[in-house]
């Protein structure tokens, strides 16, 4: 490693902890073989980080040859995060380690989408969460929000925001002064993304597409281990591809665009419109769906079908594009599972040009705002991104 004495300090403290994140506990030895720092380098740099308290030494085992060397491993329980994904009828919080594991979650209601109204939820949500999981202030280092919008992410800008009617608002900053904590935002695919990358289904790949289908449809593209974001932070926006040029009209003001064909909010109208004219009930709600899917109804399967062909069909070309390892599915519809994602890797496999990445569902509720709280523990793998607040 060239440059000076602390460069070549962060970059050893990078290798060191992202070696300990993908392989899980190893000896002092083996991370100097894997990755061929001097075994002095790694015995400092190993000794600072247990100062810091971000990585810790494990029980050695003992084997048939006698005592094993002591494993170091990731300080996981040391530190925590905390994760807020912004909805317009209420923010999902999670408290979680620095491992994006839950420790306390919790919803807070909102009455309006004000920037104020959103800070103030999450600063009264914060100290109710340490106090549900028995932790307190001092363990936390650092705070993520997701948001729906585009995000500059360097200077913890949301550049705009059309659920909330929000432009070129600095809620990182914001959000940093008034709970006196180092604050990550992001898009919510991209928080999403992030967290898949560090401790999902991506852990261990370099190029993969996350793809998220919910009230919206977003993807996030991670190329050679980095996300994607373009030239003004707006790469990924799947969802609004056009579809149906001239078609129904997009949370985003224009027509066609795909998730206004094929996203949650059309299943349901979709839906809800075809059992009118079956003279069926008016009630419908979203577990109406849930459940008439469940019970393999003719209607609602045939429009996940509908949705999810139309979804594979422009995957395929992002694929022709990209050429991913593989596709990391998440989002409210995972929930639909096969009936969903089996429509939508048909017509993926059937419009590709070459390579057919597998498609991997990873979801659960909760998965949002632990993204979110992926925001803040990545600061500690990736030393090139600083806190907005
Ligand atoms: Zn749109």
């Amino acid at each position: 490693m060239r440059g000076n004495s602390s460069t070549s300090r962060a970059l050893n403290r990078r290798l060191i902890l992202n070696l300990l994140r993908r392989h899980g506990p190893v000896s002092r030895a083996e991370i100097a073989t894997i990755t061929g720092l001097s075994p002095a380098a790694v015995t400092f740099v190993v000794a600072e980080l247990v100062e810091e308290s971000l990585i810790v030494e494990r029980e050695a085992v003992t084997g048939a040859t006698g005592r094993r060397p002591v494993p170091i491993d990731i300080n996981y329980e040391a530190h925590l995060a905390f994760g807020f994904k912004l909805n317009a009828d209420g923010i999902d919080c999670v408290l979680t380690d620095l491992a994006t594991n839950p420790l306390a979650t919790w919803h807070a209601p909102i009455s309006d989408t004000s920037p104020d109204g959103m800070i103030k939820a999450i600063a009264d949500a914060m100290p109710q969460m340490l106090a549900d999981s028995g932790r307190s202030q001092t363990e936390v280092m650092g705070i993520g929000v997701s948001i729906p919008g585009e995000v500059d992410v360097r200077n913890g800008i949301c550049r705009r925001s059309p659920r909330f009617g929000w432009t070129d608002l600095p809620f990182g900053q914001l959000l940093g002064e008034r709970v006196h904590v180092p604050t990550w935002i992001d898009d919510d695919i991209s928080a999403f993304a992030v967290a898949q990358k560090l401790f999902g289904a991506g852990r261990d790949r370099r190029n993969f597409v996350a793809l998220a289908v919910g009230t919206g449809i977003g993807t996030s593209l991670i190329i050679n281990a980095e996300i994607y974001r373009g030239a003004r932070n707006v790469a990924g926006r799947f969802g609004h591809i056009t579809s149906v040029p001239g078609g129904r009209l997009c949370e985003c003001g224009r027509r066609g665009c795909l998730m206004a064909h094929a996203a949650e909010p059309f299943m349901l109208e979709t839906w809800r419109t075809r059992r009118r004219a079956a003279s069926a009930s008016a009630s419908a709600s979203r577990s109406d769906f849930v459940a008439a899917v469940e019970a393999g109804e003719a209607d609602a399967l045939s429009v996940l079908e509908e949705s999810g062909l139309r979804i594979g069909r422009h995957l395929a070309d992002l694929v022709n594009l990209f050429d991913p390892e593989v596709i990391v599915v998440g989002g409210e519809a995972v929930q639909f599972g096969e009936a969903l994602i089996g429509p939508i890797r048909r017509a993926m496999e059937a419009n590709v040009f070459f390579s057919k990445p597998e498609l991997l569902p990873d979801w659960v509720p909760g998965s949002w705002a632990r993204g979110a709280a992926a925001l803040a523990t990545q600061g500690i793998f990736d030393f090139e991104r600083s806190p907005s607040g």
